[in-house]
């Protein structure tokens, strides 16, 4: 490959190749067999360029970066083929394999096997394929004001080890880039793998026509945000059924997860499930919190803020009766989460039985459930930890059937109102 004056990438006989071409690739494509029993059967997942006649998947590694890493190699900063030194990168302590990984259909939008490709697809890296891993494990200490807070009242007491005497919480961070199996996919959407194909490939804009033109290769990374759990206390407890297990799945909300916006609960959910999961570790239990980067029910921030303001502006203000309804009007659909794969993380953790879910979202439970875990307790937050304007969020949530551990007041349903834009 060279470039021309017009820094367009270009094959050495001066073509740009095509992925669809089939004469050029199909035969050296790497095999994957997606539910084998060992990494050698699987096979790496090979979403790199360095040898395009190899790869197995559509699409590129770091999930929606991979843009700007485009971008980045557009401007002249990075070299297109730069090869990572994986020197020290392994995992700060190794997650599985658990029998879930090789159960068929147990996990489909994530490599089990993406963690320690150092150990998992040694041969494969010796003999200098681009291998990538799209799991990281590592260590690190949170700072969170309001588990700060619980410290000062006495709720938390440090104990030195999960939770310093300063206040830090320590945690096991694992980052999860997506890794779809298409075949599995479409299983979950109760579909064919085809129309699944067709469906993504048009809604992308034909962005992958690989998915149209290559049926043989049947691993897509999504150009979607990645997912990280926080693990407290021992990482392989997760995997044992006795050990109690308090966890949180928690959808990315980045006005207040990260700006305290007062609308909605996320933030004040998320925090309290951090303050649980510690707890549960200072017990010789283990917490875990996932956050997936689903903003906006997965419909993004921009139309959040657009139902914001026609919930806000709307005849009679904004009340929990027309809560669902607002966002149906201007994001055709109240939600577009799709929970259905949110559990294969929790299989990826060789999870069987969760004793503690912080959540009131019954999509959640019943996939969770669904896919073959046990929930023993549900749990929503302390009422105190409503913020005043997300009163609507909650009666309408608690209205339409979420789960509660508190009664439903008729009264305050009807009486309850959002603040006005102007305030
Ligand atoms: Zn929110």
């Amino acid at each position: 490959m060279d470039e021309n004056n017009s820094g367009q990438t270009k094959s050495s006989n001066g073509h740009i190749v095509l992925t669809s071409h089939r004469e050029q690739i199909f035969s050296e494509t790497v095999d994957i067999n997606w539910d084998a029993k060992s990494p050698a059967e699987r096979g790496p997942i090979i979403g790199t360029f360095t040898e395009n006649q190899k790869r197995n998947a559509i699409g590129s590694h770091s999930g929606s970066y991979t843009i700007y890493r485009a971008l980045s190699i557009a401007s002249g900063h990075f070299s297109k083929d730069h090869k990572p030194d994986l020197h020290n990168t392994n995992p700060t302590v190794n997650i599985g394999p658990h029998p879930s990984w090789t159960e068929p259909g147990k996990i489909v939008s994530l490599d089990p096997w993406g963690s320690n490709v150092n150990e998992f697809f040694k041969k494969d890296l010796e003999a200098g394929l681009d291998v990538r891993p799209t799991i990281a494990v590592t260590q690190a200490h949170l700072t969170i004001p309001e588990v700060q807070e619980s410290i000062k009242n006495g709720t938390l007491k440090p104990d030195g080890n999960f939770v310093k005497e300063n206040g830090e919480l320590k945690v096991t961070k694992v980052a999860l880039e997506p890794v779809w199996y298409l075949p599995g996919i479409a299983e979950r959407l109760k579909i064919k793998e085809g129309e699944l194909r067709n469906i993504i490939y048009q809604e992308t804009g034909g962005m992958f026509p690989e998915l149209i033109t290559r049926p043989d290769l049947k691993i897509l990374l999504p150009p979607i945000g990645s997912t990280t759990a926080y693990i407290f206390g021992d990482p392989k407890d997760l995997a044992n059924p006795d050990v109690e297990l308090t966890c949180r799945v928690h959808d990315e909300c980045n006005g207040s997860d990260v700006f305290g916006s007062d609308i909605c609960t996320c933030r004040p959910y998320l925090t309290y499930g951090i303050e649980q999961a510690a707890a549960a570790a200072q017990k010789g239990q283990v917490g875990l919190i996932v956050y997936f980067r689903k903003e906006g029910r997965a419909l993004g921030e921009v139309t959040k803020f657009l139902v914001y303001n026609a919930r806000k502006r709307q005849e009679g203000g904004d009340s929990p009766e027309t809560y669902f309804q607002r966002t149906e009007c201007v994001a055709g659909v109240q939600d577009a989460r799709f929970q259905e794969l949110m559990p294969d993380v929790l299989h990826f953790f060789g999870v069987k039985k969760i004793h503690h879910l912080h959540s009131m979202s019954n999509m959640k439970y019943d996939s969770i459930v669904g896919s073959g875990i046990e929930v023993v307790n549900r749990l929503s937050i302390p009422g105190h930890l409503v913020p005043e304007d997300a009163q609507v969020e909650i009666q309408a949530k608690k209205a339409a059937g979420y789960f509660t551990d508190e009664d439903i007041d008729d009264q305050k349903f009807a009486e309850t109102r959002g603040r006005k834009l102007e305030e």
